[in-house]
């Protein structure tokens, strides 16, 4: 909150607020969308006129203190300082402002919730990120992370039955398969510009192997940029396939009998005085340091607690199975594809630089801010604690014996036994946002209990 207004009401505006008005004026910008994830890990958000602009980006957006406190199915939990009285402020950060090449007239800002006096407000998720990065760096080290999602492209048809909505997937072209490529040219070409638009760099695209099932990974950047970037990705490819007349969905298990939606997260930590990465050493085993062994360390010991941030939904659960590359056991290994942490083997001319490692039991109904926070927390009590990850797992840990290697949890429920009991993510968390965060989805289990598959699923394709 360094923009104030004098008594005149005149907003005297920061350098980056500025010149976010100033292309709102020459560029035409009508409404400006103001956004934040929730403890459902649903993207929400309210939006101004553009005559209002350089005041709400002062003073934020008034909200209710509730809505952290909603699930995804917009069932109001009774959290204590949650309820009906009570008032934050949605305030943009405006380095992350960006037209919206799907809503023409629109643009977005990603957002802190804050006390009305401007101070942190206690269950905001992307002040959990930062404070995570904060930990981090007093550590000496830096987070570079993308987060790698898939998604299915279909089109949302009635039940002819009379149930729920079905997401019917708009090919069922092969893995990696041509056919697959040309069915889908016209939305990927629009979803790589519109990313582009917005500053995301494409790297890689491929139809995967479920039906209608896309991956399109993104450049890497620093720990909040790179959570910033899944917001923006994830609007991204729902708002182009509904401008298309499509469905898209990033719900981990939109189609019970089809593979599932990974996001997948890579990451890497940085020496920012050296500019090194510091999980990369040459003469360490599979060219990692001892940093990143501690960083895997950690990460794997805080595993099934991680799992109730990182595959924040019911629908989550429904894909980590074996035998999916989603990763159901808690091992790592190089270049492991079944592992919950796969050591990458490097890519390009720099192997140093391109050192990293990727965590596959996360997916897009997570909050990436608290997911990627959770992470950070998770690693670096690895690193603080010097915790051995133990040997490699070098085979598909389905093929070995029942219970030589611990699978993750098979619900939300057991994550979120896990999570309670997990001292370094509840004291992170604090108790306003884990209480909260408990709430919310112990009941989105219980809800989805009460029903079946279909119903399941078609909340999880509506919401993600
Ligand atoms: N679809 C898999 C998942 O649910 C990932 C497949 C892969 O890209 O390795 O995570
Ligand atoms: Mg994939």
């Amino acid at each position: 909150m360094g923009d104030r207004h004098d008594l005149t009401g005149a907003h005297t505006l920061g350098p980056a607020a500025g010149r976010v008005v100033e292309r709102a004026d020459t560029e035409g910008v009508e409404l400006i969308r103001f956004l934040y994830a929730d403890h459902g890990g649903v993207i929400r958000g309210k939006a101004v006129s553009r005559p209002l602009l350089a005041e709400r980006l002062d003073t934020g957006i008034g909200h209710t203190v509730a809505m952290m406190a909603m699930n995804m199915l917009d069932e109001l939990q009774d959290v204590e300082h949650l309820g009906p009285v009570g008032e934050v402020r949605i305030v943009p950060d405006p380095t992350t402002f960006v037209r919206l090449p799907y809503a023409p007239g629109a643009a977005a800002m990603l957002s802190d919730l804050r006390m009305p006096d401007g101070s942190p407000w206690a269950a905001c998720p992307r002040t959990f990120l930062r404070e995570a990065v904060a930990a981090l760096a007093g550590a000496g080290h830096a987070l570079v992370a993308a987060y790698e999602p898939e998604f299915t492209l279909g089109h949302r048809v009635p039940d002819p039955a009379g149930g729920p909505d079905r997401l019917v997937p708009v090919d069922d072209s092969l893995c990696y398969a041509t056919t697959g490529f040309n069915q889908t040219h016209d939305y990927t070409m629009s979803l790589v510009r519109a990313l582009e638009s917005q500053g995301l760099r494409t790297e890689h695209c491929h139809p995967e192997l479920g039906h209608g099932q896309q991956e399109l990974s993104i450049h890497h950047a620093p720990a909040l940029r790179a959570a910033d970037n899944q917001m923006i990705y994830r609007e991204t490819v729902r708002g182009v396939a509904t401008r298309m007349s499509m469905w898209a969905s990033l719900a981990p298990k939109p189609l019970a009998d089809q593979p599932g939606n990974g996001a997948h997260i890579h990451l890497s930590l940085w020496d920012p005085e050296l500019g090194a990465n510091a999980f990369s050493d040459p003469s360490g085993r599979y060219g990692l340091s001892a940093t990143a062994y501690r960083f895997i360390g950690g990460l794997l010991a805080h595993l099934p607690a991680l799992t109730a941030l990182t595959c924040g939904s019911v629908n989550g659960f429904r894909r980590l199975a074996p035998r999916m590359w989603s990763s159901a056991h808690a091992c790592y290994g190089m270049d492991n594809r079944e592992a919950a942490v796969r050591i990458c083997s490097p890519t390009g001319k720099d192997a140093a630089a391109s050192t990293n490692l990727e965590f596959k039991p996360s997916d897009s109904s997570a909050n990436p801010y608290l997911s990627l926070g959770a992470v950070i927390h998770a690693g670096l009590d690895g690193i603080r604690r010097e915790l051995d990850p133990g040997e490699p797992v070098d085979v598909d840990p389905a093929t070995l014996p029942e219970g030589s290697v611990p699978r993750l949890p098979g619900s939300l429920d057991e994550a979120l036994d896990a999570l309670e009991a997990d001292d370094v993510l509840m004291n992170a968390l604090g108790p306003l946002r884990a209480s909260a965060y408990l709430a919310v989805k112990r009941s989105e289990a219980r809800s989805f209990a009460a029903q079946d598959v279909a119903y399941e699923l078609f909340h999880h394709f509506k919401a993600f």
